[in-house]
């Protein structure tokens, strides 16, 4: 069984994550989702609700799953024997950034594949930041993001 694990932040997911979650699990017969535990980042949502939100969002497809991890990736990846990262790429921005950490990735774990899926145009702006910038002034974020996540996020700013 080819198992992928789709890592990020999700703080919260947007249509840019379910994209790229989506057309894995068109390619994968499995896709884990997980949700880093980043002590650099201060988050808006708890690991655990994004970890609610990203399994509400991603119901309907019946092979990912969602989880959380703390650590280095490759040590999950091994524990979930899953060979192959995917992450998605917006802009040349992404790319630095994703070229080092693919590549340490390969040194500490070379039976790991990173897979990258370009962003699909329409969402090559989107990034759970601006849509939390959108969000606090009470602007509409519908075209950014899921119902539930758009219904958490006006709590969370009330
Ligand atoms: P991280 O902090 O690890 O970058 P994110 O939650 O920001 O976590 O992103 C998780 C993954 O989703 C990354 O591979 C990122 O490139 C991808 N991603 C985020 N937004 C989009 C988008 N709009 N289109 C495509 N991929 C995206």
């Amino acid at each position: 069984m080819k198992i992928a694990v789709c890592p990020g932040s999700f703080d919260p997911v947007t249509y840019g994550h379910l994209d790229i979650i989506s057309r894995g699990a068109a390619v994968f017969d499995k896709v884990i989702v997980a949700v880093l535990h980043n002590r650099n980042k201060q988050p808006l949502f708890s690991i655990d609700e994004r970890v609610d939100l990203l399994k509400q969002v991603t119901k309907q497809l019946s092979n990912v799953e969602v989880d959380s991890f703390n650590g280095l990736l490759i040590d999950y990846m091994k524990e979930k024997q899953a060979h192959t990262i995917i992450r998605g790429l917006r802009a040349v921005s992404d790319f630095e950034y994703e070229m080092q950490a693919a590549s340490i990735n390969k040194k500490l774990g070379p039976e790991v594949e990173t897979f990258f899926m370009m962003t699909s145009n329409h969402y090559s702006y989107l990034s759970s930041s601006i849509v939390k910038e959108v969000a606090k002034y009470h602007a509409d974020v519908t075209d950014l993001v899921p119902e539930e996540v758009a219904d958490a996020l006006r709590v969370k700013f009330s």
